[in-house]
Parts: structure tokens; sequence; C-alpha cells
């Protein structure tokens, strides 16, 4: 096979040769976990070295938007991203002068900032580890990862070659897929947009275009305010099984309500009558709801944890969408733009499922089985977003790198489909069922194993207990540094 080594950009260093730890991946988790590698102060330089093909370190997928009318769904005190310093982000605000320039930031609750300022935040985080040397950022996408001489070796899409003695796979939120019928009826239309993240993806939807957007959750709602900033009029559908939007964040300061961790319920069902308890409370108390979402989600990963296999998959098909819609609530200013939407007649929710399209030539034609009683009802719109989210049953095979590691047995997906298998220590499970020691899984990836792994808290927290166990790892290899030449 030929290949080739294009050159390097101007600013970018050759990556090195040989790393104690790669990390695979820098968006939030992977940044995070370089981070705190790097803190710590025992390793050396070129020891910790970053896969990531973005400019940028700790934005990822999540973040990594410029697009000022994007912002983070949860307020900026419970963006608990620094461990040992929960408001880091909340000061950084104030002090680099990001909040004076984002005045609209200021929600009833808290500070909804933009998504591009936690990114900058973050950016800010890794760069005295950058500019020191001690993480190397390569600016190239992990494509093959691979045991040779007891040690793993990484191969970037841009020639950069890495040995290394750990790797953590923080490759994140795979790319999401658009349901059969729409690609299969529209596959190579442009009028289907299976994307909407990546910043210009709705650029070319004219102000007074008809949207039918599949999908009504977060990332729905994301390209409406998108759609909205940039001036479109229109009217935009919002079609999903439930024809539910997600919740809104409640107003004022409140504690976390309830205890599950004393007697932790060990099925699904007893689980749904411990939260339903705590409602009755919470409602008789006059507290919000969503003081028990966030019990919930503190708690999740022990809850998770307690539950028997059977059980895990019992809540994920009978309670998950339930839990999502009101775990993944929507900002302030988002709660407040889906209400003046709906006043003015210009969004509409529709609960039902596609069972034809018929792409005609100035719109697209689509029939609806409408819930609950699957009248067919037929829509027409000149643009059809698909906002389902990330594909994370299809998490291996979205990426070269991890379906060769699963095809050599060195990982395998978790017993979910939530992402990919690992133990309780982080570490990937292998296809014998035994634990990989240094192979570790970050992030959203790990959700199986965890259960309430998504947000920013949780997602530091694993960070740190990694990062603990990369710490205590003795090495076998004593490396020497080369650099490779160009
Ligand atoms: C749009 C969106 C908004 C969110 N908003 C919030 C919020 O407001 N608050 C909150 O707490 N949580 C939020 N989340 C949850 C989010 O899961 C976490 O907060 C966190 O950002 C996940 O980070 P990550 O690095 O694991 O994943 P990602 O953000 O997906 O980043 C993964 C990174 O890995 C890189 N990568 C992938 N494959 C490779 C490869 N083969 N080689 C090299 N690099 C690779 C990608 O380029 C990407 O930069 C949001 C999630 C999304 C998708």
């Amino acid at each position: 096979m030929l290949r080739i080594t294009l050159p390097l950009p101007k600013d970018v260093t050759p990556a090195p040769t040989t790393s104690r730890v790669a990390i695979i991946g820098g968006g939030f988790t992977g940044a995070s976990l370089a981070r705190l590698l790097a803190v710590n102060g025992q390793y050396g330089p070129d020891d910790i070295v970053v896969f990531e093909s973005r400019a940028g370190l700790g934005g990822g997928l999540a973040y990594g938007t410029r697009n000022p009318s994007l912002r983070l769904n949860v307020a900026a005190h419970r963006m608990r991203a620094v461990p040992g310093d929960p408001q880091a982000f909340v000061h950084w605000l104030s002090a680099s002068g990001r909040l004076d320039l984002d005045p609209d930031a200021v929600g009833d609750g808290g500070i909804y900032a933009r998504r591009a300022d936690f990114a900058a935040f973050m950016a800010e985080q890794i760069q005295p580890f950058l500019d020191r040397g001690s993480v190397r950022h390569v600016r190239e996408r992990a494509e093959r990862i691979c045991r040779r001489h007891g040690r793993w070796q990484i191969e970037g899409d841009r020639g950069a070659s890495v040995q290394s003695d750990i790797v953590v796979i923080a490759t994140g939120h795979p790319p999401p897929t658009p349901p059969d019928l729409l690609s299969d009826s529209l596959g190579g239309d442009a009028r289907l947009i299976s994307d909407p993240l990546p910043s210009g993806a709705l650029q070319a939807i004219g102000p007074d275009d008809k949207v039918l957007v599949v999908g009504a959750g977060l990332t729905a709602l994301d390209a409406l305010g998108v759609l909205r900033a940039k001036g479109h009029c229109a009217e935009v559908t919002l079609l999903s099984r439930t024809g539910q939007l997600p919740q809104p964040q409640a107003s004022g300061d409140f504690a976390p309500h309830g205890d599950f961790l004393i007697g932790v319920p060990n099925t699904a069902l007893s689980l749904l009558e411990r939260v339903r308890f705590a409602l009755e409370e919470v409602t008789e108390a006059g507290l919000p709801w969503q003081s028990v979402f966030d019990a919930l989600r503190h708690q999740g990963q022990a809850i998770w944890q307690a539950l028997p296999l059977v059980e895990q998959r019992r809540v994920l098909r009978h309670l998950r969408r339930r839990f999502e819609a009101h775990r993944f609530r929507m900002s302030p200013q988002i709660a407040e733009l889906v209400e003046r939407e709906r006043a003015a007649g210009r969004l509409r929710s529709r609960a039902g499922r596609i069972v034809a399209v018929r792409p005609g030539h100035a719109e697209i034609v689509v029939d609806i089985a409408t819930k609950p009683h699957g009248i067919v009802v037929r829509h027409a719109a000149r643009w059809i977003i698909a906002a389902t989210g990330p594909d994370h049953g299809n998490v291996i095979g979205s990426q070269s790198c991890l379906a060769d590691m699963e095809g050599s047995g060195l990982l395998r997906k978790d017993p979910h489909g939530l992402g990919i298998a690992c133990d309780e220590d982080s570490r990937a499970v292998a296809r014998d069922g035994y634990p990989v020691e240094d192979l570790f899984i970050a992030g959203p990836l790990a959700r199986g194993a965890f259960g309430e792994l998504t947000g920013v808290p949780e997602i530091a927290a694993q960070a740190e207990r990694i990062v603990q166990q990369v710490l205590a790892m003795r090495f076998a290899t004593t490396r020497t540094i080369t650099i490779r030449s160009l």
C-alpha cells in the first residue's frame, strides 16, 4: 500500500515517536485527562500525547463551535470541569471579561454561557502544559492502534507514528446516522442535512424555506436556534416519537433532592417507585421536580451499577426516554425562544414516524403516521434536518482504529450498545472478557459501565480516577526520546 506523508503545517511541531500515555481524542474528556496527568508532574517532555485533528484541545464536538447562538444547556456553576476547583469556569467567565461581552448569558437560575466560551476556558487550562511541552498535541486523527513489541503503536492520518505504554480512548460522540428511510430515499440529496452540528451545516437554508426536523431533543433545538439567529423565519416542524420537547431548567438555586443510595433499588420497578416517591415529596415541599433528577444524576453511577444486567436493560427499554427528557434540559434562552416561536405559530411539534418520502422538485413530501392513532398525514418541507443525535450503537464501526482493535479482540461493544465495554476501573474489556490493563475508555463511550457519564462533572471525576490509576502504573520499558525527521 502506498503511504503518503503530507507536509506538516508550519505551526505544528512533529509528533514524538514515543510517549507514556497516548490519548485519542482531544475534546473535553481528552483535554481533561491530559491536563490532570500533566499537573501531577510525574511525566517528562512528550510523555503525554493527544491525537486530535481539531486546532484546539478541550472543545471537541460538544463545544468546538464559533456560533454565538449555541449555549451550554447547563448553568456555568454546574459545569464543574476542574476537579478541586468546581467554580473555576464561573470565575474565569468574569475574570476574562467574556461575561461582559455576553450579557444575554445571564438567565433565570444562572449563567448560560456560550459553548465557544467553555471551549476557550478549557483551551486556557491546557495551554501552559502545551507551551512547556509536557502535553503534545498531535494534530491528526488516529487511524490505527495496534500492539507492537508489548507497547501500543498509534498511527495518524497525516503520517504521525507514536509508540506508547498506555492508550486512553476518548473519541467521544460518534457521528449521527439518519433514519434508514431518509437515507434510502434522499441519499445524495443536499436537502437532507444528516448532521446539523458542524459549523455552516445549515448555511444553505433560505429564510423562507420550510424545514422538517426529525428529532426533538437538544440537537433539534440547537438547529432551531441557529436557524433563527441567521434570520430564518419560515415554519419549523419537529417530529419525534413522542412529540415532546426537552424540559426547561428550573429557576433559582436548589439542592438535589432524594437519597437513592440507602437501600439502592435493584430493579427498574423499585427505582421508578423511589423516583415517584421523591417527586411527591418535592411537590409537597414546593421544590422543583428538577431537584430529583439532579439527585438521580449525581447518584446515577452507583444506582446503575447496583442494577443487575437484566434490570439495566429494563431501565433502558422502559425508563430511558422519560428520564432523558427530564435529565437533558434546555437553557432558559432556548426555552424562551421555543415559547415565542410557538406563540407566533412558527414552531410545531408532532408525534409520529415517517412512513414514506417523495423528493419533489420544489419540496420533499413525507407521509407521517401520527400518534396515537396512526393516521397518516402528508407534510411538505424544503429541507429535512436529521437531529437524531450521535449513533452510539455504531461507535466502533464509525472509526477505523476502533474497528481494527475490535477485530484484534482488544475491545468490544458494551452489552447495551451505549459505547465500548469497560470495567469499573475504566479498563477496556477484551473479547475474552478480561480487562486490558493499559487500555482505558474515557468519557461518554464508557456509559455502559457507569450509566451516567455524559455531563462535564461526571466526566471530570472519571478522568481523575483514570489518572490516579495511570500514575500508579509501572512501565517495563525505558523511553528514549527521538524526534521523527521530516
Ligand atoms: C452538542 C453538545 C452539547 C453539549 N452540551 C453540554 C453542556 O452544556 N453541559 C454538559 O455538562 N454536557 C454537555 N454535553 C455533553 C458532552 O458529552 C460532554 O460535556 C463532553 O463534552 C464530551 O466530551 P468528549 O471529549 O468525550 O467528546 P466530544 O466532544 O465528542 O469530543 C471528542 C473528540 O475526539 C476527537 N476524535 C474522535 N475520533 C478521533 C480519532 N480517531 N483520532 C483523534 N481524535 C478523534 C474528535 O475530533 C473530538 O474533538 C454536550 C454534548 C453535545 C454533543
